[in-house]
């Protein structure tokens, strides 16, 4: 029996989550209404960005970001191998085609180059346009994922696109709060996608979030968030409840509801609590976890600023291959499980998932680092709730394992 029982993440709440939340449902009005628009005022607010569009998921905020982008069957969105299977769904929602690319080791974030040398490998010029040598498909959007919470080189990427004329979408799913060259996520002109699950730094259950400065642009979203109807609910309530808004558009439903977004008002009051939180307790890894060989610890360039949405630390087992490395990292997640310390693989390369496999076929080392990632990544507990002796025992439990494993 292990002496304690320590989760990956647990989300921080208190009364005020179950208070606001009441307070709406005595309201009468529990779907998406004057909460909602609170809630996307609140997020934007706090980002330094003019528009917030609440959605279901992050999975939803990126689908309909790309939707409204243009992005159909046809075209081609690059994007890293190594992310949750989400960002690269979002993709294939729209009928186009994801191209999975690799990431730097140091970061988990995507890679400039392997971008660079993907379309020159892949692409030749027609016209406009970048057309794919064998699939005939057009080349049209990068969708950057800021991993784990620290963002990706968009200054680079930037560059990238506007050469070649391409559109950028943010995935912010863990980066709410993160900034790059003093820039907060989100802020670089690029619709940026956010999400409120509970594995993220606040969390509504589910929920999503779209980003944008572009006033069109935030109410096209809002319309085809809610069934392509080119009035809200409350403009509606407002000009008399009998009209029937205007259907200009096919849309969906992707609307967050008012229950939900009364938790994430209450989630905002304690977000920079929670980001300062989480940073200490990094650090404080950082320092138990200093100087072993085996072990490299999550990095933040000078002038970024990383939310820790998860701590992903990278093994390095010497003249190990990625396969070979991959069953001692499994082992060592398996032994710390006994012990009582939940941990993760950092995320997957979404190019190995069978959904993706069946598709392109690619072999897992055709992407080497988001393979590498892969197979040895480990994400350790990191919550604001952890107290010291529980990061003790999780560096402990840690240390004593990665000692087994070297012989
Ligand atoms: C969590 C996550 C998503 C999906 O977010 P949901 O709100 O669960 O749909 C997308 N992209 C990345 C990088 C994520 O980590």
């Amino acid at each position: 029996m292990s002496e304690m029982n320590i989760p990956v993440i647990i989300p921080y709440t208190d009364h005020r989550e179950a208070e606001e939340m009441a307070k709406v449902v005595a309201s009468g009005w529990v779907a998406q209404g004057p909460k909602v628009a609170e809630f996307e005022s609140a997020v934007a607010k706090h980002e330094g960005i003019a528009h917030g569009i609440a959605t279901t998921s992050c999975t939803t905020a990126l689908h309909l970001t790309l939707f409204a982008l243009g992005i159909s069957s046809g075209q081609d969105v690059i994007v890293p191998s190594f992310t949750f299977v989400a960002s690269a769904n979002s993709i294939a929602h729209t009928g186009a085609n994801p191209r999975f690319v690799d990431i730097f080791r140091e970061t988990f974030c995507i890679d400039p180059n392997s971008v660079k040398q993907f379309i020159e490998m892949n692409y030749s010029q027609r016209g406009d346009s970048l057309v794919h040598k064998t699939d005939g498909t057009t080349l049209t959007a990068i969708l950057a994922v800021h991993q784990f919470g620290l963002c990706a080189d968009i200054p680079a990427l930037t560059e990238i696109a506007d050469e070649y004329g391409l559109l950028i979408i943010e995935d912010s799913a863990c980066a709410l709060g993160a900034k790059a060259s003093g820039k907060n996520q989100g802020s670089f002109g690029n619709p940026s996608c956010i999400s409120f699950h509970p594995r993220k730094s606040i969390t509504t259950g589910e929920g999503g979030m779209i980003l944008t400065d572009n006033e069109q642009f935030a109410k096209r979203l809002r319309g085809l968030r809610s069934h392509g109807a080119s009035t809200s609910e409350v403009a509606r309530h407002n000009s008399g409840g009998f009209l029937l808004p205007a259907f200009d558009d096919i849309g969906y439903n992707y609307r967050m509801t008012d229950i939900q977004a009364a938790m994430g008002l209450a989630q905002m009051e304690k977000f920079d609590f929670i980001l300062k939180t989480r940073r200490e307790k990094a650090a404080r890894y950082n320092e138990l976890l200093a100087g072993l060989d085996i072990l490299t610890t999550p990095t933040e360039p000078d002038g970024y600023y990383h939310t820790y949405q998860s701590y992903v630390c990278m093994l390095n087992f010497d003249g190990l291959t990625t396969e070979q490395g991959g069953e001692k990292r499994d082992n060592l997640l398996s032994e710390l499980e006994k012990r009582g310390v939940a941990t993760r693989q950092g995320t997957h390369a979404s190019h190995t998932l069978e959904c993706y496999k069946k598709l392109y076929g690619l072999k897992p080392e055709a992407i080497p680092n988001s393979w590498a990632c892969d197979r040895l990544s480990l994400t350790l507990p990191l919550y604001v709730q952890m107290t010291e002796a529980e990061q003790d025992y999780v560096t402990l439990q840690l240390k004593e394992v990665l000692v087994l494993c070297k012989n």
